[in-house]
């Protein structure tokens, strides 16, 4: 689709309101008033059967009696005549609407959203929408929105999926003085979605970060790389984390992964920097749409006052940011501008007797030395400085040092004079924040924007044509035979195919050619059923391990048996397993979903209790590059046992690492085909020493 008609959409030379109406209060109405009053340059086409002038603008019978070319067409009317005005658009020749109009797909009208959207692709025409508040654009003076104000100006633009947070936010941005160039209301995305917008905004001069709010995406893997291609940093936060894994998954991965999880993932993948409520989204675009990203780990605190100071402290270990001491030559001169009980150290304590001029001295001299690479300056309210003072004298101490490629940020904790103070800070391009949490919270967020960059930039493993092969065959089989899901033998042939390193496992069909088998394999051995109706084996006491000779291959045989049919009598059993019992390791569970949003998405956690009772798990969309995969161990809170806990040797992370790249490669694969799998458990040994798969499930897609 054609991305050059998003001009048309967000900076149209001539707007059209298709349902013009001349009752205030009515949307026909205010989108016109909105336009005068935000001072829109364009031409202004009122539409309407019967009126003649609308706020002193000539009204328009219908589309086709506008003279000349239109960019945009707001749609106001009612539903059911909708498709037949974007019919007229679409006669006229215009490319972009702006669907306002209700009472499409938010409301089960599918029917009516997808007549539209073939009106929309037989023209050539993109629509926003619909279910839209509007657009809105400080730098185009453009208010095509019954949003009854442009917002604080600034650098910044939403895109929201809810239209009554874009009104609210629009508001909001006044009192916190977080300046927006644009709020776009993107509805039900019938057309244009997230990913076709941040794409257009990465080009547009007057964004400078892309703030969003999400409930649901629909092209998850569109999203992550329309974002992944941006420039510039996007911030989501993302309501609505709690519903989405409740639908009935067959697998443990199925079970495990949620919105929550799964979307944090993505967000990582796709290089987005996530907020946790919409304080904290207004917080964190504040520092992303006026700092350039912490790139380096030197982070210099500057204060006057101990409490705060630690209390940032705090806040920075509470958000992964590692403080450190200042070199002695950095700290000697700071010594200088404090009195004798102050501290040079991290944080750097002027002391309360801080003036605009120490203040000045010390953050000219620290931001602008080699050594920092990012600088908070905190401020408690005096009785014998000035707030907006000491805000100038920070300001200037930062342009005089020549720095530009370095963030800051500020916090003044105080009443109405530190408010004040700290909006001439914003309007001035430094974030400033009531709370020493929050200003560090946003330093952490131009950190996290920086090291998901460079998280993203590694190779990808891909498998070669002959794994493909050998895996669809088995699974052709499989289907043909009426099963939704694979045997352990099978999926782990599938496993192997792609150069996961199982447990060597092959088919008996008596006790004769279990005992044939075990001498092949070499004892010990263990020996399971093999049923499609039996999908967690041990639970039908269809497991036995140890097995060290002939005698008990037998007497287990007919133990899996008698159990698996009490268990469950009607269980077409197809065997026994006989496979070769792998040295105690480790128990590592590795598994995979295919996400509704995502697709398939890798799932990696430590066995036993840490993922049965605590859930400690994560999730990456696949494939992944070893990069993603360092970070994916990293992220588990039991992550220390894989260093070696209770005495035991680290364990082989790098070959843990080479497993969860092919799996992930694996499962993207064959993710056609393929619903759930488990890996459950991987035992990983020491370090050079490997690991062995020696369960293996593979659920597969409904067809
Ligand atoms: P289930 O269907 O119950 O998950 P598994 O195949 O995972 O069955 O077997 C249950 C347990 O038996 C595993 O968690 C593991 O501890 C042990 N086990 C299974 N196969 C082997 C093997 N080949 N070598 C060593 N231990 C094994
Ligand atoms: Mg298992």
């Amino acid at each position: 689709m054609d991305q050059t008609i998003l001009n048309n959409l967000l900076q149209p030379k001539s707007v059209a309101i298709v349902g013009a109406s001349t009752q205030p209060g009515k949307i026909g109405y205010t989108v016109i008033e909105n336009l005068l009053k935000g001072g829109y340059q364009g031409k202004i086409y009122p539409i309407n059967p019967t009126a003649s002038e609308i706020l002193n603008l000539p009204v328009f019978p219908n589309i086709s009696a506008v003279p000349g070319d239109i960019d945009l067409a707001v749609i106001t009317v009612p539903v059911k005549l909708a498709c037949q005005v974007i019919e007229e658009c679409g006669q006229k020749g215009i490319k972009a609407l702006s669907v306002i109009t209700s009472g499409f797909s938010e409301v089960g009208r599918q029917d009516l959203e997808q007549e539209m959207l073939d009106i929309a692709r037989h023209y050539g025409m993109r629509i926003l929408g619909p279910n839209i508040v509007g657009t809105l654009s400080n730098s185009d003076k453009l208010n095509a929105s019954f949003a009854p104000f442009l917002p604080f100006p600034g650098k910044a633009t939403l895109i929201t999926q809810s239209g009554a947070l874009l009104i609210a936010m629009d508001a909001i941005t006044y009192t916190r003085k977080v300046g927006f160039d644009k709020m776009i209301s993107i509805g039900n995305m019938a057309d244009i979605n997230f990913a076709d917008l941040i794409t257009w905004l990465d080009t547009d001069d007057h964004t400078s970060c892309i703030c969003l709010y999400i409930e649901g995406l629909k092209d998850g893997r569109r999203f992550i790389e329309a974002s992944r291609n941006t420039k510039k940093p996007i911030i989501a936060l993302k309501a609505g984390v709690s519903a989405h894994g409740a639908a009935a998954a067959a697998s443990h991965t199925g079970s495990l992964a949620g919105a929550v999880k799964v979307y944090g993932a993505a967000f990582q993948q796709a290089g987005v920097v996530q907020a946790s409520d919409l304080n904290n989204l207004f917080d964190r675009t504040l520092a992303l749409s006026l700092q350039p990203p912490l790139r380096k780990e030197n982070l210099l605190i500057i204060t006057n006052g101990g409490g705060v100071g630690v209390l940032a402290t705090d806040a920075a270990e509470r958000y992964g940011i590692p403080l450190k001491f200042a070199p002695e030559d950095v700290q000697s001169e700071l010594k200088k501008h404090m009195p004798d009980y102050g501290s040079a150290k991290n944080p750097v304590d002027l002391t309360g007797m801080a003036g605009n001029d120490w203040y000045y001295k010390s953050v000219k001299f620290a931001f602008a030395h080699p050594w920092t690479d990012g600088l908070v300056v905190l401020y408690c309210e005096t009785a014998i400085t000035n707030p907006v003072e000491i805000a100038q004298a920070v300001k200037k101490a930062i342009d005089d040092s020549g720095v530009k490629d370095r963030p800051v940020v500020v916090s003044m904790v105080g009443g109405t004079r530190c408010d004040e103070a700290m909006q001439w800070l914003v309007e001035n391009g430094i974030p400033a924040y009531p709370t020493p949490d929050q200003a560090m919270n946003s330093m952490a967020a131009l950190r996290e924007y920086n090291n998901i960059r460079l998280m993203n930039t590694g190779e990808v493993e891909s498998c070669g044509p002959k794994s493909s092969r050998i895996a669809r065959e088995i699974i052709a089989k499989a289907r043909a035979d009426g099963r939704s899901s694979l045997t352990e033998i099978e999926a782990k042939k599938v496993f192997a195919a792609y150069r996961l390193p199982v447990a060597e496992t092959n088919l008996s069909r008596s006790e004769e050619e279990a005992v044939e088998l075990a001498t092949k394999t070499g004892f010990p051995i263990v020996m399971k059923v093999v049923s499609p109706d039996i999908i967690h084996k041990s639970d039908a006491g269809g497991v036995k391990v140890n097995i060290k000779d002939e005698a008990g291959i037998r007497s287990a045989y007919q133990a899996i048996l008698k159990s698996c049919k009490t268990y469950k009598p009607d269980a077409d059993i197809r065997g026994i397993a006989v496979q070769e019992m792998a040295p105690l390791g480790t128990e590592v569970i590795v598994g995979s979903i295919n996400d509704p949003t995502f697709g398939p998405t890798i799932m990696f956690g430590l066995g036993g209790i840490f993922v049965e009772v605590l859930k400690d798990v994560t999730f990456r969309v696949a494939p992944v590059n070893k990069e993603l995969v360092r970070q994916m161990i990293n992220e588990i809170h039991s992550v220390a046992i894989l260093a070696g806990a209770r005495g035991e040797s680290p364990r082989d992370r790098a070959a843990l690492e080479d497993l969860l790249c092919r799996y992930a490669g694996m499962v993207y694969d064959l993710c056609d085909e393929v619903a759930e799998t488990d890996a459950n458990p991987v035992l990983v040994y020491g370090e050079g020493e490997g690991l062995k798969v020696v369960d293996a499930r593979i659920i597969l897609k409904k067809k």
